[in-house]
């Protein structure tokens, strides 16, 4: 298996060059040259299959040749192993033919999780075979951060940083960054916003000197492994929900666009798929792209689902590869354009490409709140603002009652108490491996805003690279 750059410009790769690259040096991301096939036959032997095992025989095409796939399955069995819940990711039925996938068991209770224990160790693994090192760095404004930090925890190839807004997180999302005890962890506090962070990363990256030094790399949602290691939970509900047989449909609250690709990437391979809803927040600019067939960008609105509060989606360039017919040349001038504009429209046949595989809802935060308190009364289960927006996108894109719906709980309700407490009265608890989280020492430096202060941080703290013998 060879992964193309949408930008067309860049070498194809295989999947451990494309891990460990990230984003494609001519500023594409990169996506599998032909989509591996799931048979119904495929489909009908994992229904015997438990979550780790879904996972390695739908990721083994992507690693094609790059991991054994003995390997692969040892260490995504390991990756599980932390998870609270004895299925990794249940299923619960909310309605009739209506169920919430529960993707929040994780160590860091949000559904990013299930790729990054994935990814960290991959990395390590291929790694290791190299005899290299790296230093991740990264910018967060909430869930990402903690989710790399216990994927790069105590990984003997790896050394991580990551950067933050001083005051800016919330307090739980700060403590699940600066509470781990490892010595390869470096959660940094810095004097300024999400952007200024999201600079300084760029910034190190920029630095060709310095990124050379330590041989950086990033974790971000734009890495292919993350997509592949989450298009397993989509086949996983629908195998267990009769998929060949039956047709599933998936309500996806989206940001980045990155979860709910792996859904169409899963279509693409097989799956049957009756349709894919993506739910956004007031940030709507995916809705407004199916509704008028052109991406403009608005000004980035908090709301009660933080983790979508974006407007560019990184991932959403990966569908815009496949509505230019792979054509990265013309990509990339389109999306220069968009840079340059902030719109990007494309021709009314495309566009209807685009409808043909999605359906879009955009929900408030009054609605968000209306939701988790609705579905609390009617059923006793208490959402998270991201999940509550998959369940109203559910109830508004459902057209076939006879069609399983599946909408994901991404967070953890505790994840994000102060809304659940408005929403319903409640102040849910954290699990109880977490329940000493707000008493555990935190271990965090607060740097100011300044590249060169924060590169020496780094540089002073990254494990020398061992010299080759
Ligand atoms: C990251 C995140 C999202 C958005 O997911 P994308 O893959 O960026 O679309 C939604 N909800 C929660 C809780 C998240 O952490």
């Amino acid at each position: 298996m060879r992964y193309v750059s949408t930008r067309g410009a860049a070498p194809a790769l295989a999947f451990d060059d494309v891990l460990l690259a990230g984003l494609a040096r001519d500023g594409g991301l990169y996506v599998p040259e032909t989509w591996p096939v799931l048979t119904a036959g495929d489909l009908r032997s994992l229904a015997r299959a438990d979550y780790a095992e879904t996972v390695t025989r739908v990721m083994a095409p992507f690693v094609d040749g790059t991991i054994a796939e003995d390997d692969l399955a040892e260490l995504v069995t390991d990756a599980y192993r932390g998870f609270a819940h004895a299925a990794v990711v249940p299923l619960k039925q909310l309605g009739a033919n209506q169920w919430l996938m529960e993707l929040f068991h994780g160590p860091t209770l949000a559904f990013k999780d299930l790729a990054l224990q994935v990814v960290g160790r991959l990395f390590d693994h291929v790694l290791a075979r190299r005899g290299q090192r790296v230093t991740i760095v990264g910018a967060t404004s909430g869930d990402t951060g903690s989710a790399a930090i216990e994927a790069c925890r105590d990984r003997a190839a790896i050394d991580i940083f990551i950067l933050y807004p001083e005051g800016r997180v919330s307090e739980v999302q700060r403590r699940q960054m600066t509470t781990v005890e490892a010595g390869n962890v470096h959660a940094i506090a810095i004097k300024g916003t999400f952007d200024d962070c999201q600079d300084m990363v760029k910034a190190m990256f920029n630095d060709t000197a310095f990124r050379d030094r330590h041989n950086l790399s990033a974790v971000n949602s734009i890495n292919w492994a993350r997509i592949a290691a989450q298009v397993a939970y989509y086949v996983w509900a629908a195998v267990a929900l009769g998929a060949p047989a039956r047709s599933i449909s998936f309500a996806v609250p989206t940001g980045n666009f990155g979860n709910v690709f792996a859904a169409h990437a899963a279509r693409h391979m097989g799956l049957p798929i009756h349709s894919l809803a993506i739910g956004t927040n007031r940030n709507d600019i995916l809705t407004r792209f199916l509704e008028t067939g052109s991406l403009s960008i608005g000004t980035v609105e908090p709301s009660l689902s933080p983790s979508m509060d974006i407007q560019v989606s990184s991932n959403f360039e990966r569908l815009l590869f496949e509505l230019f017919d792979r054509d990265g040349a013309a990509l990339s001038r389109a999306m220069a354009d968009f840079r340059r504009d902030g719109v990007l429209a494309i021709s009314p046949e495309r566009w209807q490409r685009a409808r043909d595989g999605f359906v879009g809802h955009r929900l408030d935060d009054a609605g968000t709140l209306a939701t988790i308190r609705s579905v609390w009364q009617s059923t006793g289960e208490i959402l998270d603002p991201h999940s509550a927006i998959g369940v109203a996108t559910a109830d508004a894109c459902r057209d076939d009652p006879a069609v399983p719906m599946v909408a994901l709980a991404c967070a953890h309700p505790a994840k994000f108490p102060d809304a659940v407490e408005r929403a319903t009265g409640i102040r849910p608890a954290l699990p109880g491996r977490l329940s000493d989280l707000l008493s555990r020492p935190e271990r965090v430096v607060v740097l100011p805003n300044d590249l060169a202060v924060v590169e020496d941080f780094v540089a002073a703290r990254t494990t020398r690279q061992e010299l080759p013998a």
